[in-house]
């Protein structure tokens, strides 16, 4: 049994789990040696670009695809011989498939009686728990419609509760928001979280959008290329990325060439170009005078006037308009280029001219030292 903190069971263990499709010798290589803790009742996103083995993962706790190495365990049990029915986990897909000839009530009565789970329940207890699903996911009075008379965002709410019917224990959610429009995403953002927070089930949610995984998630598994490039909830993964690939694919970010000046008390102070020095969390076998790369969020940056001491000397490139924050682009004396950005709010918005010679301020903490 896995023990997490010592404590608690996670709820989906994945351990060592490698998936090649095809021969094991020759095939793609989709997964290459995956170690996750997926914790009761987390919001957990799996967010990666195209073809990092997202999906492979999710059809691998699904029981739709098999491991060709390791073992995935559910609250500590391997499922290996488990058919996809047999475990207590739903998916909810991108495309809703719901049988178009039949009501939104039926459509869900279908789905739950088709379970084992909702096969031990009469015809009453499926009607009820029919009108809680509807009333979780705010459907109740479109019980009687068909499919094809909902919209993208109410069919995928119906999706969702003949989902959540059989009350699995993990749920699973492959890319679940793709297909509706921008403004109904965020809605439904909210809306995910609220019924995953009012239901206890243990969320997996898989996407390539990076603000619907800050938004959403308790914690984020980064992937790329088939391996894990770092776990943490939101934050960490934003101002303390691991490597150039995490810092690039959440957000936006400047990349600084940096050398290690000295090393005391877990902090590291930096020497960067134009001379000046920034400090920031040490990382394990770091040496004074190692060559590293800083990532500095442009939103840490300020432009103030070129007379400031403290301030780095910058000229400025270009400068774009964003409508809620101003995005600059400066060049420090060796060339290196930034952006900055700063809120468009008013009385504050900052106007410059192109070549202007401007002063750039660091946030305190705003650098944090990359792996690879
Ligand atoms: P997307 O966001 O595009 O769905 P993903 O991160 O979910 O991507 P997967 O679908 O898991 O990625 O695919 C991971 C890798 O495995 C890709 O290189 C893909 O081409 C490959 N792959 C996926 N399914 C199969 C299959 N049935 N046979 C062979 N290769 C596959």
């Amino acid at each position: 049994m896995s023990a997490l903190h010592g404590l608690q069971t996670a709820a989906v263990s994945i351990r060592s789990v490698r998936k090649v499709y095809g021969d094991p010798d020759s095939g793609p290589v989709a997964l290459k040696s995956v170690d996750l803790d997926i914790r009761d009742n987390e919001f957990f996103t799996l967010l990666g670009p195209s073809g990092c083995g997202k999906t492979t993962l999710l059809r691998m706790i699904a029981g739709f695809e098999f491991p060709t190495a390791g073992e995935i365990l559910l609250y500590g049990e391997n499922i290996a011989d488990r058919a996809p029915y047999d475990r207590p986990v739903n998916t909810v897909f991108q495309h809703y498939a719901l049988f178009p000839h039949m009501t939104i009530a039926q459509n869900l009565a279908f789905g739950l009686e088709s379970h084992p789970m909702g096969q031990r329940l009469g015809k009453a207890a499926v009607a009820g728990r029919v009108r809680e699903m509807l009333a979780l996911v705010q459907m109740e009075r479109f019980a009687e419609r068909r499919p094809t008379q909902l919209s993208g965002g109410q069919q995928q709410r119906v999706a969702l509760a003949r989902a959540l019917a059989p009350h699995p224990k993990v749920l699973l959610l492959d890319e679940p928001l793709s297909a509706l429009d921008l403004k109904l995403r965020q809605a439904m953002r909210e809306e995910l979280k609220a019924i995953q927070a009012k239901t206890g089930i243990t969320f997996i949610f898989v996407t390539h959008d990076q603000e619907e995984a800050l938004t959403m998630s308790d914690r984020i598994a980064v992937l790329a290329e088939g391996e894990v490039q770092q776990v943490g909830r939101p934050a960490d993964i934003y101002e303390q990325p691991r490597n150039r690939f995490v810092a690039d694919f959440i957000g936006e970010t400047n990349f600084l060439p940096a050398q290690v000046d000295e090393i005391a008390g877990g902090q590291a102070l930096f020497r960067i170009p134009g001379g000046r020095t920034l400090r920031a969390a040490s990382r394990e076998g770091l040496r004074p005078g190692a060559e590293v790369t800083l990532s500095i969020r442009p939103e840490r940056l300020r432009l103030v006037g070129a007379e400031d001491p403290q301030a780095t000397p910058c000229t400025l490139a270009e400068q774009i308009y964003l409508g809620t924050d101003l995005q600059y682009q400066v060049s420090l004396a060796d060339g290196t280029r930034l952006r900055v950005r700063t809120p468009n709010s008013a009385g504050q918005s900052q106007r410059f001219a192109p070549g202007e010679r401007l002063g750039l301020q660091f946030d305190r903490d705003s650098a944090s030292v990359l792996l690879d």
